[in-house]
Parts: structure tokens; sequence; C-alpha cells
């Protein structure tokens, strides 16, 4: 333990100072003039010479304080070094560790670097360049802790603008622990980069359970990567959004009652339908009626079924509770029901039944594998919170690396409840502080 020299001023750090100079041993000491040095300097590492003290330097960090730390002189070849100040550095490093903590927590929530060295006026004034550097650095060096035994995944991309070049942001997601297991920004989004993509960040050796949206071949690729390991999902909600827009935005209650006849396949609608059902004989008449008289009261059943729809969904969140999703059994029926009249429809709705006929093995891949996710939900989720898609036009490709990998390091816990607050790295300072 390093000798402390107390006098009137440090005497009541006793204990700060003990902390910080612990890893010392008993060879050092902290004078009453707050130097720290050997207590007996040491030998000339050139000419082996016993050296002798030689003052002290000081080493000032602006609104915390200064250290002084020895130095000693050879007088037999005149060399002159100086005493080891990592305790310093630690402690200026713990203090600015906490203020960079307190930036990314910030840019993780979309403020600005204007805004946060505004904040950082009231703690400690840094100017905006500075603050970025702090963030970059402090965002390469952290990693984003692996994932394990990874079974079931969301896959979804993003094609954010980086000023006038189009980029692409392929994801992947552990659907269990919600947590990232790649995010990466790519200039294109061929099948060869996909399949890069894939096969760096899943182990194609076990058995995969991927959720996508309906575009494109992703089948091809999957089978390249994992064979016959993998069982794909093609995510129930983005077939919902494919289907509503199947339909005009203004539709007759008769085009409004397919429309969820259609969403009820696999999410229970049954009290949508019953009260479209209602309106459809009333429609009848209407349509028998002047084409202004029909349009009015169209509208006004449409205004009625939309705030009935808000009031299912209000109600929903007020019991904390999804949309119902059907059984395997009913949303084979409701498909089969519908199927069976294909040809009383319109052509967009004909193809949408076509294709979900085609694509049903990919629909209903989830029913057969316990806890297997059914959409993309979870990854939706995480776009919404890592990359607002109003701000998506304005970011520069640094812009979104740096949230791509600040939500990602969110993600795995690493912004959980801080260990030290700025005031305790502040304390440390405290026997530094400037006496002047
Ligand atoms: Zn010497």
């Amino acid at each position: 333990m390093t000798e402390i020299q107390l006098n009137l001023i440090n005497f009541p750090h006793r204990e700060i100072l003990s902390t910080i100079l612990k890893d010392y041993s008993d060879d050092f000491e902290f004078t009453a003039n707050g130097v720290f040095r050997r207590i007996t300097p040491p030998q000339c590492s050139d000419c082996g010479f016993p050296m002798s003290y030689n003052g002290f330097n000081t080493y000032r960090k602006g609104y915390l304080g200064e250290a002084s730390v020895g130095r000693y002189l050879c007088s037999a070849c005149g060399k002159s070094v100086e005493e080891d100040r990592t305790f310093w550095n630690n402690l200026k490093t713990g203090f600015f560790n906490i203020l960079t903590e307190i930036c990314l927590r910030l840019r993780l929530n979309h403020v600005s670097y204007e805004l946060i060295e505004d904040v950082m006026s009231l703690l400690y004034p840094r100017d905006k360049d500075t603050i970025r550097n702090m963030v970059q650095s402090a965002i390469e060096k952290l990693e984003v802790p692996p994932v394990n035994g990874t079974q079931f995944v969301n896959y979804d991309e993003q094609h954010p603008k980086a000023g006038r070049n189009q980029k692409y942001r392929l994801t992947l997601l552990d659907s269990l622990t919600r947590q990232v297991i790649a995010d990466e920004l790519f200039d294109s989004k061929d099948a060869d980069t996909i399949e890069d993509f894939l096969t760096r960040n899943l182990d194609a050796h076990k058995p995969i359970f991927i959720v996508t949206d309906l575009y494109r071949g992703y089948s091809d690729i999957f089978k390249r990567v994992f064979g016959n390991n993998v069982t794909h999902q093609l995510c129930l909600l983005h077939l919902n959004k494919l289907i509503v827009n199947d339909f005009p935005r203004k539709t007759s209650i008769e085009q409004e009652l397919v429309k969820y006849e259609l969403l009820d396949i696999f999410y229970n609608g049954e009290l949508e339908i019953e009260f479209l059902s209602c309106l459809i004989e009333e429609e009848r008449a209407m349509k028998r009626k002047s084409g202004k008289e029909y349009k009015v009261w169209v509208r006004e059943a449409m205004r009625l079924f939309r705030e009935f729809i808000h009031s299912l969904e209000l109600k929903r969140r007020r019991e904390d509770k999804n949309l119902e999703r059907r059984t395997y059994y009913d949303a084979l029926n409701n498909f089969k029901e519908l199927f069976s009249k294909i040809d009383s429809f319109e052509i967009a709705v004909r193809r949408r039944l076509m294709k979900i006929k085609e694509l049903w093995p990919k629909l209903t891949a989830f029913y057969f594998v316990d806890n297997a996710p059914a959409t993309n939900n979870a990854l939706e989720n995480y776009y919404s919170t890592s990359l607002k898609t109003h701000r998506k036009k304005q970011l520069v490709v640094p812009g979104i690396e740096e949230q791509i990998k600040l939500s990602a390091l969110k993600r795995s816990g690493i912004f959980g409840r801080p260990s030290k607050t700025l005031l305790d790295a502040f304390l440390m300072f405290i026997p530094f502080l400037d006496r002047g």
C-alpha cells in the first residue's frame, strides 16, 4: 500500500486516495504537497546509478483538478524520468467513460449532436466534434455479445438512402431473445450478398426456422445456404398488409367484407365480419338509389365501421391482448370456404387466393413447430426503434451504422443499469481539485 502523508488538506481524503492508489506497491508515497512518487528514487535505467528527486510535473484536466507526479534525475548521466501516472489516467477514463455513456444513450434516442453539446454544457462542456469522436470511437470498441443457440430467426431488409446512394440494410434477429444476430449495411442486396450475409452470421449446420416477408426468392437462397435444415415461414402480418393493398382505398361495404374474410383466415375477424354483414342488405338497397345518395351513405357507413375497428383496438390495448390468431384447423377451414367461391371475387382477390394456396405450407409452417414465430413483428419493432423511417432519407452512412450498432448494443443489454454515476466518478477527483 502506498504511503500517504497526510496534511490538513488531504486528511479528509485518505480513503479516496487509498482506493485510487491501491494498485501501487509500498514503494510509493503521496506527499503532503500532493506529489505522487517513489519513497526512494529508482536506479537509472541507463547507467544503474541511484537517481535523485528532481521536482515534479503537474497534469491538469479542466474542471476536474490536477495531479503531480515526481521526476527523478540521474546525476551521473543526466537522464531524467517521470513517475508513472496511470492512476491519474484511470481517474480521467472513469469520468469520461460515464460522459460517453450519457452521450451514447442520447444518440440511441436520436438526439442530435447539437443538442448533446447543449446538454453537456450543463455537465462537462465539450464541443460537438469532440462528442462525435467520443461516441464514434466508443461504438467501434464495444462488442455486441454473440447470441447462442439460435434456432428461430427473423430476417428483413430496409433500404435507407445515404445522401444520393441507395443502401441496403440486412438484419437477422433471434426471435426468442429478440437479440440482434447481425445488422449490416450493403451497396446491393443481390442473392450473393444475402447468401454471404446468412452464411457468415448463422450456423448452417443447425436446424433453423426463419421468418421473412413475402417478397422475392428467399427460398432458393435458403435452400443453397441451409439445405434441408431450413423451415421457411412467411410473415402473416405482411400477408395481411398485401391483402389490404389488394383493395382500393375507398371500398364498398361488399368489398370491405371480402377484405375482412381474407384477413380472417389467420386472424380472428368475426366481430368485423358481423358488423359489415349487417350493412350488406342496406347497401344493396342504397345502390338502387342515386349515385350521390349511395356515396353519402357508404361514406357514413365506413366511418362507423372505422370507429368500430378503433374501439376494438382500444379494447385489445386495454386488455393487453394481441389479435387472436386462428388455430390451424380454423385457418384451413376459412381458406377452403373462401377458395370454394373463388369465381365470385374480383381479379385481385382471386390472385391473392391462388397465391395463398401456393404458399400455404410456408404460411402455416409455424403451426407445426413449438414456439415458432408467425410474423416479423419483433424485427419491425426493432427497425422502428433503431432507424426511424422518416429519418432514413437524411442519414449519412456513419449515422446509419452508428444507429444500427447502438440498437444492437441496447438489445444485448449493454445499456442496463449503470454501476457508477458521473458524480461517483467526479468524487474521486476531490483530492486533486484545483485548490487555487
Ligand atoms: Zn544514469
